[in-house]
């Protein structure tokens, strides 16, 4: 077991324990591999391993055989490459006008995503001529072509004027990005594999990769060489809608402050959002949205509210969460008292449980998780 603290903080004083699972993660990972068959399973990094923590996630993976790694920032890139030295390390976020020598000097390799990227690529390859990054790679780059995201990705206008200028150039992976995988008969996921298909062809002898955790799962999908998960390393379920094939990684329990009464009538937090229609028992705990709980972690007419679980009974939040503190109605369980533990995070209360009933996804409540935290990483 080890501990990276945010803060100075003990687990006596923190607010919450936010404890996180790396044999599960590492699990996750294999059972990822094992269902992409030939196909390699990297890992998408990227801002700070989806809230987990960098530095014990890249570990924990570089230690179990991964040898990919996608982060979105060159500095996110500079990081991996300090704790997993021999790892390939794609920068999906492209090149920042002015960023190149600082991709070369740690060996990480952009995702080029346009024509003036590609050109300052090239001009820079050029100057450095056969300089070797520490992979052993010459400067190395991916390719990303767009199938429908719109944001980043060469069109296929772009192509010709691309194809000229990446002859001169060392491009190890083209890769494009699914629009809604998590939507599994979603018809725009087979455009996308067929304009990929046809797209990737200009450049047929460098490995593919299109599939994130959700597309690993889609069915007919062709995995290519390679495919990025995030999200399902972490323990989100890339299978919406159905069981998740995945183990959970986080578990996060929030410390009970105070328990009181209310009379009828009475109300709970700022704005009154919430009153009570009978005597209600109540728990404050010891964290809020700057902690990353949700902020409309409550209910409204049209969703049920997000729930935690105290000695083993389901306890909705009720009136606004607070930025540190949030109050659930504890009135069905019996013996709460201060210093009870609530699980907000863990085996019953899963994360895409907790987004759903709080209006938001998953990824937001990981890449949120607070830095207050007692936090505590469990290995073998
Ligand atoms: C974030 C990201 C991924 C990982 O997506 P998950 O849904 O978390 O598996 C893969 N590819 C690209 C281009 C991304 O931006």
């Amino acid at each position: 077991m080890s501990t990276a603290q945010r803060f100075d903080v003990s687990c006596l004083e923190a607010g919450a324990i936010l404890s996180i699972d790396l044999n599960a993660l590492v699990e996750n990972w294999r059972t990822l591999q094992a269902v992409c068959g030939a196909a390699e399973c990297a890992a998408v990094v990227k801002a700070d391993a989806y809230g987990i923590g960098l530095a014990p996630v890249v570990e924990a993976l570089r230690d179990a055989g991964c040898k990919t790694f996608f982060v979105a920032h060159v500095f996110e890139g500079r990081r991996v490459r300090g704790l997993a030295p021999e790892s390939v390390i794609y920068v999906l976020n492209g090149l920042l006008p002015g960023s190149a020598p600082a991709y070369a000097q740690d060996g990480l390799r952009p995702v080029l995503g346009s024509l003036p990227e590609i050109e300052e690529w090239l001009q820079f390859v050029a100057l450095w001529g056969g300089a070797r990054a520490p992979d052993g790679d010459a400067l190395a780059a991916a390719l990303q072509i767009d199938t429908g995201m719109n944001r980043l990705g060469l069109k296929e206008k772009d192509f010709d004027a691309a194809e000229q200028l990446t002859r001169h150039l060392n491009i190890a992976l083209v890769l494009s990005h699914f629009v809604w995988s998590g939507q599994a008969n979603d018809v725009k996921n087979e455009r996308q594999i067929e304009l990929f298909s046809r797209l990737r062809a200009q450049w047929l002898d460098v490995p593919a990769s299109m599939a994130n955790s959700a597309g690993i799962f889609l069915d007919q999908t062709p995995l290519y060489d390679l495919v990025r998960p995030g999200y399902a390393l972490y323990g989100g379920n890339p299978t919406p809608g159905r069981n998740n094939p995945m183990r959970g990684v986080v578990r996060l329990d929030a410390k009970i402050i105070q328990v009181r009464e209310v009379e009828a009538g009475e109300s709970v937090g700022y704005e009154g959002r919430w009153t009570a229609k009978a005597r209600r028992r109540l728990a404050t705990i010891n964290a809020g949205y700057a902690d990353g709980i949700p902020f409309r972690a409550m209910g409204s007419d049209r969703r049920p509210g997000a729930e935690a679980l105290i000695h083993g009974r389901r306890c909705p939040f009720v009136g606004r969460v607070s930025m540190d503190l949030a109050v659930l109605d504890v009135t069905d369980v019996e013996h709460v008292q201060r210093g009870d533990q609530a699980e907000l995070i863990g085996p019953t209360i899963t994360i895409d449980e907790l987004a759903a009933r709080a209006g938001t996804i998953g990824y937001e409540i990981l890449t949120h998780l607070g830095q207050r935290f007692y936090r505590r990483y469990t290995t073998l």
